[in-house]
């Protein structure tokens, strides 16, 4: 495995591949790698011939008095995680952004609600920074998690809107043996925060298990839901269309259950398919 601290660096590397006829996959990160990550690189390994990932805390996607500055990091583990999952490049950037630059990419629609109504700025950062390593990394293919179902669905928007040449790839939520989500930020909570974590992912199972059962009325299926979280503030719980991400008037349709809940200072968020498999294409 090259490690990568330039941009230029691992455009010339994608090139060096592309130029041979190879293709090039990516799968983009903030680092402190978990099973989750390791899933997404698997999943691509299979796909491609050269596979990078990038470890790069992207400020935009922060607001002020969010956790940029605590982000939690293992450069040494990380790089010893994509090693043994077979990755060749790792483009860990230290120039990203230019001095001036001036580029903001946005997606609207899919960002008003959930994350992005308590997190106003947040996927502006993230389509941007995607962008940008889609244009650095020269990727045919990217491969995002369903964890942050949100985001995967705003960057497969943004890629048909701009008909950017790069094919996204969903991977399935990993969970921890309790079936909390494995998620870079669980390092923050404490034992006993962790221990009530676990209601958030048993609030969307009730949901869907009533689905399964026969349930078809939203207002009562949230309700479930919330009587299920034990948190100390909850964001959001909701049950949304899986393509519009607007609330779901039914349910015979692919449908997504998703909650962010706070647990001390520590923002979790989940999510849960329900009702028919969406179609990926
Ligand atoms: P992050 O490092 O949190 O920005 O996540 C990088 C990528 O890993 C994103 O595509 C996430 O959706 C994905 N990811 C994070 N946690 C998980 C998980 N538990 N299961 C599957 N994918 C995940």
């Amino acid at each position: 495995m090259q490690t990568f601290l330039t941009s230029a660096a691992i455009t010339q590397w994608a090139e060096a591949h592309r130029a041979a006829g190879r293709t090039v996959g990516l799968v983009p990160t903030m680092g402190f790698l978990h099973a989750g990550h390791v899933s997404l690189m698997t999943r691509l390994r299979a796909e491609v011939d050269a596979l990078a990932v990038s470890i790069f805390v992207n400020p935009l996607q922060f607001a002020p008095g969010e956790d940029l500055a605590v982000y939690p990091r293992d450069p040494e583990g990380d790089a010893a995680k994509c090693a043994a999952a077979g990755v060749d490049a790792l483009f860990v950037p230290e120039d990203f952004y230019p001095e001036d630059f001036s580029t903001s990419v946005g997606v609207s629609g899919l960002t008003a609600g959930l994350c992005g109504a308590s997190r106003p700025t947040h996927f502006g950062g993230v389509t941007t920074v995607v962008a940008r390593l889609f244009g650095v990394t020269r990727c045919d293919v990217a491969c995002f998690g369903e964890k942050d179902f949100q985001q995967l669905m705003v960057i497969r928007r943004m890629v048909r809107d701009l008909a950017l040449p790069v094919r996204i790839v969903p991977g399935p939520l990993v969970r921890d043996a309790d079936g909390v989500a494995l998620s870079s930020r669980n390092k923050y909570l404490s034992a006993a925060e962790r221990e009530r974590a676990r209601s958030l992912h048993q609030a969307l199972f009730a949901i869907r298990d009533a689905v399964s059962s026969g349930e078809r009325s939203v207002a009562r299926l949230l309700e479930l839901g919330r009587g299920h979280i034990d948190c100390d503030r909850l964001d959001y719980l909701e049950l949304v269309d899986s393509e519009t991400l607007r609330p779901a008037e039914r349910v015979d349709r692919p449908a997504r259950a998703l909650g962010a809940a706070f647990y001390g200072k520590t923002r979790l968020i989940d999510n849960v398919g329900v009702g028919p498999e969406l179609s990926w294409t």
